[in-house]
């Protein structure tokens, strides 16, 4: 039922390492999952009987990450394939519906399967022993049911993260929720207002990148706001419908998200985002927020303007949110076509100008005015009243300051 061919060999080495040295080793998480729907997983861990120190000896000629001694957790690496091995744990007692107050090592893999969230996820798999089920999570798989190990209110009440999380595994596997485990999470949805935002953040993320994301908004969203701030003005339906026109580029699904329920910078900020990503998504919303960015109706001349200050790029994403962000496509859609004559012209930047700052330096122009006489020069030639070539352009600077 699972297929061998999925599991990368970096992964088997790591199980059959730990095991040469008598120690015991699953496959456990949602990598279990993914396999026993078909799929590989991107995201591999291991539960070990072994301790942090005796995998940082086992492994210790292998490039190793102590991410977390603390819960028990070492990360290989091999080829660039990260694997998660996690000595066994029991997490014992919560006190504020957090994080375990401590945790302690388990001493064996049902009592590490029994901490964990969900049925589907309580699963441990061998290549060569095959599965440990001990609630049934094979058959919920099966059934794409999202159900509580143990009691569904005593568990939420531990850590109420993962309530989200419950929420984020229907936008992502397209399962549904236990109805048991829905009433639960809608009845105590509120005691989720003092998870810290980074955790949040991760499930967010996971969230909003899922097949279903248009759907489980919609059909979570009371339940959801209580992990956003109470101060945002929401429009659920404006989020409903950024995510559910927007099916292919996640970071505008996230800026047009966070707009549409006038979230923080800090909430954005939260989010799984790599540098460059989270870059765009700040000026995007900078845009969409501030008087930075011209009114919707603004002629071409100064959105080329603009264009020629943030890039090209970012202005075409700016355009493409604004379709996501409103019923009147069409308006959004030209000034997209628009962009694209500019590009075929070749005239896009202000630093495709035939004259630079020096040029205008050595006519006499001071430096404070360099800037606004570029914007000038760059207006001249789009709109037609100057070709933009060297000895043109400095005529007009000259005219400018009689010279
Ligand atoms: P993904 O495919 O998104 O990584 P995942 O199921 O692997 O999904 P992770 O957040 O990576 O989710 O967590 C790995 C495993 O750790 C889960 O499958 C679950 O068994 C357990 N787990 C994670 N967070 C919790 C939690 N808050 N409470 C209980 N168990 C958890
Ligand atoms: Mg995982």
């Amino acid at each position: 039922m699972i297929e061998r061919r999925f599991i990368p060999e970096a992964v088997l080495h790591c199980l059959s390492k730990l095991e040469a040295k008598g120690f015991e080793a699953w496959l456990v998480g949602g990598a279990v999952r993914d396999l026993l729907m078909g799929q590989t997983s991107t995201d591999w861990d291991i539960a070990t009987s072994a301790t942090p120190d005796q995998m940082l000896d086992i492994f210790r000629h292998d490039l190793v990450i102590p991410i977390g001694i603390k819960h028990g957790t070492v990360r290989v690496i091999f080829n660039g394939l990260e694997v998660d091995m996690t000595t066994y744990r029991v997490d014992g007692p919560y006190h504020d519906g957090r994080r375990p107050a401590r945790v302690s090592f388990g001493s064996s893999i049902h009592d590490d399967l029994s901490r964990r969230d969900f049925t589907i996820n309580a699963i441990a798999y061998h290549p060569t022993r095959g599965l440990i089920d001990p609630f049934h999570g094979l058959q919920d798989v099966q059934d794409r049911i999202i159900r509580a190990v143990g009691e569904a209110k005593a568990r939420l009440m531990e850590d109420t993260l993962r309530m989200m999380r419950a929420i984020r595994f229907v936008s992502v596997l397209g399962f549904s929720l236990d109805p048991l485990l829905e009433q639960t999470i809608v009845r105590y949805a509120s005691s989720m207002d003092n998870l810290p935002i980074e955790r949040l953040g991760i499930e967010w993320t996971k969230l909003l990148a899922g097949k279903k994301a248009a759907h489980t908004i919609a059909v979570y969203m009371a339940v959801l706001k209580a992990t956003l701030p109470s101060s945002a003005e929401a429009k659920p339906y404006l989020a409903w419908r950024s995510v559910y026109k927007n099916e292919s580029e996640p970071l505008l699904r996230f800026v047009a998200f966070s707009l549409a329920m006038d979230l923080p910078d800090t909430w954005f900020d939260a989010l799984m985002l790599n540098k460059a990503d989270r870059r765009l998504g700040r000026t995007l919303r900078r845009l969409y927020l501030t008087d930075l960015g011209p009114a919707d109706d603004a002629p071409h001349d100064v959105w080329r303007l603009l264009g020629a200050k943030v890039g090209i790029e970012p202005l075409r994403a700016y355009y493409r949110l604004n379709v996501y962000l409103t019923d009147n496509d069409k308006h959004w859609q030209a000034l997209l076509a628009a962009t694209d004559t500019w590009v075929e012209e070749g005239f896009v930047s202000l630093l495709d100008l035939a004259v630079d700052g020096n040029d205008l330096q050595s006519l006499g122009v001071p430096p404070s005015s360099i800037g606004t006489v570029l914007e000038r020069l760059f207006q001249a030639i789009i709109s037609g009243k100057v070709k933009n070539e060297r000895a043109p352009l400095l005529e007009v600077v000259r005219l400018w300051y009689n010279r």
